[in-house]
């Protein structure tokens, strides 16, 4: 294995080695290769939340003036930016996404820690009015304390600053987990936390398996937990979580609708879909991978995506060219292949795909579109996360309505209509955390983002994002004399 990097976790603003000396590989998943090595420690996760601890207590983190710490946060931002396309290598390397992709991702996490930042001065507390002339109360809103962030692959760096921006803004500290399969950008994040001055122990990294991620959701010193990812990994975090009442935030999956009515805008809505399902080769949460199409328009349009879809340019992610690169790793290729079995052995018919590309082999799922499927199929109700769209028909608006929201997830749809009226009729009936309207997968830090029922809780980005790192302290002042009896409460 020559020319593998080889990074110790980062713990209280240095690398430090597993003392286990255990340690797991990191591979390309358009090459296969090995090229990095990484610790994989459970037992580094106590000395990474004793570092958090002591850097939340003793300060200055938590205590320092509010713009010095958005000044930190943004001098990160600028060193992101600075370093994009370094961090947007490390990303494609690690998860084979596309470099135009990554590379935007990259670029965009400034905004983040700048908006983010722009909160820091404003986490004011209240006076309550006093139930009686001597007494003062007021409220202050004060840090929760060390944080443990756990999260996916498929965006790594992007989804770990969702989180950051917050948590570093209200004050906390934290314990980040990556991802097994893309452990090292979060390292250089780290690194780069360091060098804006960010002082040490208030960002650590651990990285590792599953066993790193347990040994954080169950950690009792960690006093709010935050993660993105699956929903079966999130059961085993939150029934850790609420051994110790650990307070979580959970962003999990999706089986997103994408509903054109025949009025749609065609070029766009087709354009919209492709990239709902197909961005990321589908393994994003928010991939659109329900179509629902009304029954006037629904050849055309299939028609139309199977083409596009066969055109789609498949190959080495770190091209500029490439629009979609491999599933990011053997086990999810092997899923996303099976889930499209079962969907043929359920009466499905591939219109398009349904097969690793016979070029470029190994782990390029070809864009599959499937027909002939309905709610009850486990296509339409499992999430693939990967590049599979089941399409289907409807008559009107209130069969599809009930179609979309026949999930057991509730993430985000997208409507392509030109009634302005329906279009808005449906963002509220549809029971998910995100809706968009003749567009599909734009995000911001302004906008909250998270879903509804088994798609999670608590959410990420927006102002919201800030108060799941806060709580709020209740300050009873009495101003003068003793005015009441101190053995009734009332
Ligand atoms: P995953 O659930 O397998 O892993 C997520 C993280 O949890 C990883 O860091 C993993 O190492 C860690 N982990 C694994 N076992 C653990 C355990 N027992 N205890 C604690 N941590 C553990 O998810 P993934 O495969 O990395 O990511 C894909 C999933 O993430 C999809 O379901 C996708 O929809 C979801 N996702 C959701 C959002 C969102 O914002 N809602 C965004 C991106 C991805």
């Amino acid at each position: 294995m020559s020319g593998v990097e080889v990074f110790d976790n980062w713990i209280d603003g240095a690398f430090v080695a597993p003392a286990s000396g255990a340690r797991m590989p990191t591979s390309n998943p358009y090459s296969g290769e090995v090229w990095a090595e990484v610790a994989d420690d459970p037992d580094a996760v106590d000395d990474a939340v004793r570092a958090a601890r002591r850097a939340f207590e003793d300060g200055p983190w938590a205590t320092m003036p509010a713009r010095e710490r958005a000044r930190l946060m943004r001098t990160l931002g600028e060193l992101l930016t600075r370093d994009a396309d370094v961090l947007a290598g490390a990303e494609t390397r690690d998860n084979g996404k596309i470099i135009r992709e990554t590379t935007a991702q990259a670029k965009s996490l400034e905004g983040y820690l700048d908006y983010f930042a722009g909160m820091t001065d404003k986490i004011i507390g209240q006076q309550i009015p006093s139930p009686a002339p001597n007494f003062l109360v007021y409220t202050e809103r004060v840090p929760k304390g060390v944080v443990g962030a756990i999260v996916p692959w498929n965006s790594p760096l992007a989804l770990l600053t969702w989180k950051l921006g917050p948590l570093l803004a209200a004050g906390c500290t934290v314990v980040v987990k990556p991802s097994d399969i893309t452990p090292v950008t979060a390292l250089m994040l780290a690194e780069r936390a360091s060098e804006a001055g960010i002082p040490p122990g208030v960002i650590n990294v651990v990285t590792g398996g599953a066993s790193v991620g347990a040994a954080i959701s169950s950690h009792p010193d960690i006093d709010k937990l935050t993660f993105t990812g699956g929903g079966p990994t999130a059961k085993h975090v939150a029934r850790a979580a609420a051994e110790n009442l650990t307070p979580a935030v959970l962003e999990l999956g999706g089986k997103s609708p994408q509903i054109l009515f025949a009025d749609a805008d065609i070029e766009a809505a087709t354009n919209g879909l492709l990239a709902g399902i197909f961005a990321a080769s589908g393994q994003t949460c928010v991939a659109g991978s329900r179509a629902y199409i009304h029954e006037d328009i629904a050849d055309e349009i299939i028609g139309r995506l199977v083409d596009r879809a066969g055109q789609l340019v498949l190959g080495d992610p770190s091209e500029l060219t490439t629009e979609m690169g491999p599933a990011a790793s053997d086990e999810q290729r092997d899923r996303i292949l099976s889930m499209i079995d079962a969907a043929r052995d359920e009466g499905g018919t591939i219109v398009a795909g349904g097969v690793v590309d016979p070029e470029l082999g190994g782990r390029f799922v070809r864009p599959t579109i499937i027909t002939n499927v309905d709610n009850r199929c486990s296509i339409v109700r499992d999430e693939v996360f990967g590049p599979v769209l089941a399409v289907m028909t409807f008559r009107d608006e209130d069969e599809v309505l009930k179609l979309a929201n026949d999930s057991e997830y509730g993430l985000a749809a997208g409507v392509w209509t030109n009634d302005i009226r329906r279009g808005h009729r449906m963002a509220r009936k549809l029971n998910v955390g995100t809706v968009w309207i003749n567009t599909y997968r734009n995000v911001s830090y302004m906008a909250p983002f998270g879903g509804f029922k088994q798609s999670g809780y608590g959410k990420d980005n927006g102002i919201e994002a800030l108060d799941a790192f806060l709580q709020t302290k209740t300050v009873w002042v009495e101003l003068e004399g003793i005015t009441r009896d101190p053995f009734v409460v009332g």
